[in-house]
């Protein structure tokens, strides 16, 4: 996987996004303040249109970029932990022009690890992780990961949050999909979508 891949990537969730920002800002509305899918819209089309002006040269660069994007441009907290995710994964790939399956497993890995320790969540508390963590112990095989990042955002429709704004709903909080868990399954399905 090149730079080129990881580009087509994000380009690719950004049209996700876009797509599905409807559903997404409807999920947040059950739980949350309803802006999750116009939060993400915004810091995406800003990814996508930085990824095309600059066009980093290495996997890294790209992942560091969009990373950056996402947190000045994305108020909600899902922009610091969706751009400390790319970018934590960004700075583990270091400078190599290409890169191999398990070793983005590894960036991936370290990413989701520095999301948990900021937002202070574990797997099982309704949060973008319950999606991010069984899709990284997926990979490599992508297919897998968004298959698995789709199981654990379906899955988090029976928890009571216990981080991020869905928490000051108790248990009211339950029965609903996690907005930023419904957001981590479109990037992974992309993902998914870019290797076939
Ligand atoms: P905000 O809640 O500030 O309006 P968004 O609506 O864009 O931000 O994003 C909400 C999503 O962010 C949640 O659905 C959840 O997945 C994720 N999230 C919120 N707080 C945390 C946290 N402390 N740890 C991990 N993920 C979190
Ligand atoms: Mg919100
Ligand atoms: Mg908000």
């Amino acid at each position: 996987m090149d730079a080129g891949f990881f580009r087509r990537w994000l380009t690719t969730a950004a049209r996700a996004v876009e797509r599905d920002a409807d559903r997404l800002t409807a999920l947040d509305s059950a739980i949350g303040d309803a802006d999750h899918g116009s939060n993400l819209r915004r810091g995406m089309a800003a990814v996508a249109a930085a990824l095309d002006a600059e066009e980093p040269a290495t996997p890294g660069a790209v992942l560091l970029l969009a990373g950056r994007t996402l947190v000045s441009t994305v108020g909600g907290a899902s922009g610091p932990l969706y751009g400390t995710l790319l970018r934590r994964a960004g700075k583990a790939l270091g400078d190599a022009e290409r890169v191999e399956g398990e070793e983005l497993r590894e960036a991936l890995a370290e990413g989701a690890d520095a999301v948990a320790r900021l937002g202070g969540a574990a797997q099982g508390d309704k949060t973008m992780l319950d999606a991010l963590l069984p899709a990284v112990a997926a990979l490599p095989d992508l297919a897998a990961a968004a298959g698995a990042a789709q199981r654990g955002a379906e899955a988090t429709i029976a928890l009571r949050a216990r981080r991020g704004r869905a928490s000051y709903l108790g248990e009211r909080s339950e029965g609903h999909m996690d907005p930023g868990s419904a957001s981590t399954a479109l990037l992974f399905l992309a993902l998914a979508e870019v290797a076939d």
